[in-house]
C-alpha cells in the first residue's frame, strides 16, 4: 500500500534541541527526506554546503524570492533563510516524507498558503536551561546569544499555532514523542482513504 508523503514542519527557539532531534530521527527514519534550506548566514565550523544549508549571497537570495522561488522564507536573527518551493514538490512527487527545520514565520507562512502539513514545536524545559545550551554549544558570541535568548520569547509565544508540542527536556523521550507523532500522522484516516483496496469500499 502506497500513501502520499507528509510534510513534517519542525520549529524551536534556538538552542531548544532541534537540530540534534532532527539528525537522531534522521538516524531512526532514513528515508525520510530533510530540505535543506538556503540561507545567507555565514557558515559555522563543521558545516557543509548542501548537507546542512545551501550558502548563498544576499543577491542570490533576493532574485530566488523575486523569481518566486521560495515556499516560504524569512529573517531569522539578522539572515535570510528559505525553503525551495522545488524541494517540496521533488518530494511530493517522489510521496516522500520530508521534514523541514524552520522557524515559526516559515511555518506560518506554510499553514496559510494551505500546504498540508505536521506542525510540530520543540520548547526547551525553561528560559534558564535554554540559555545553557547556547552557551554550552559554543558556537555564537555572548551578543548573539542574547539576541537569540530576547527572540525566543516572541517564538515561543507563537507555540501555540501548532500542532504538537514536543518539550526537550530529556532528549530521547524527546526523540520519542517526535518518532510517535510520525507514526501517527502515517495512518491518519485522511493519507491512507485513497490506496486502500477497492474491494474495502468505504462509506
Ligand atoms: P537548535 O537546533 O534548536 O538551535 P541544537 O540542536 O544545536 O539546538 O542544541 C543546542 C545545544 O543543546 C547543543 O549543544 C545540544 O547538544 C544540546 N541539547 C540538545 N538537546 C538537549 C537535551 N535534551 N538536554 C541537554 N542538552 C541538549
Ligand atoms: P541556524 O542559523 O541556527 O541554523 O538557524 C536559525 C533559525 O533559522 C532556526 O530557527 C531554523 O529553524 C531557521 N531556519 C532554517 N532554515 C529555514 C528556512 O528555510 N526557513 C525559515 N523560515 N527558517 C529557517
Amino acid at each position: 500500500m502506497k500513501r502520499e508523503g507528509v510534510l513534517y514542519v519542525i520549529s524551536a527557539p534556538s538552542g531548544a534541541g532541534k537540530t540534534t532531534i532532527c539528525k537522531m530521527i534522521k538516524s531512526h527514519e532514513p528515508e525520510l527526506r530533510q530540505s535543506i534550506s538556503y540561507t545567507t548566514r555565514a557558515m559555522r565550523a563543521g558545516e557543509e554546503e548542501g548537507v546542512d544549508y545551501h550558502f548563498v549571497t544576499r543577491e542570490t537570495f533576493d532574485r530566488m524570492v523575486s523569481e518566486g522561488a521560495f515556499a516560504e522564507w524569512a529573517e531569522v536573527h539578522g539572515n535570510c533563510y528559505g525553503t525551495a518551493r522545488a524541494t517540496l514538490e521533488e518530494a511530493r512527487l517522489a510521496g516522500a516524507d520530508i521534514l523541514l527545520d524552520i522557524d515559526f514565520q516559515g511555518a506560518a507562512q506554510l499553514r496559510i498558503s494551505d500546504v498540508d502539513g505536521v506542525f510540530i514545536f520543540v520548547l526547551p524545559p525553561s528560559l534558564n536551561e535554554l540559555r545553557k545550551r547556547l552557551e554550552g554549544r559554543n558556537t555564537e558570541s555572548h551578543d548573539v546569544i542574547e539576541q537569540r535568548m530576547t527572540n525566543a520569547t516572541e517564538e515561543i509565544a507563537h507555540a501555540a499555532q501548532f500542532d504538537y508540542l514536543v518539550v526537550n527536556d530529556v532528549f530521547d523521550k524527546a526523540v520519542e514523542e517526535v518518532r510517535a507523532i510520525m507514526l501517527a500522522e502515517s495512518v491518519r484516516t485522511s493519507r491512507l482513504m485513497s490506496d486502500l483496496p477497492k474491494e474495502f469500499s468505504l462509506k
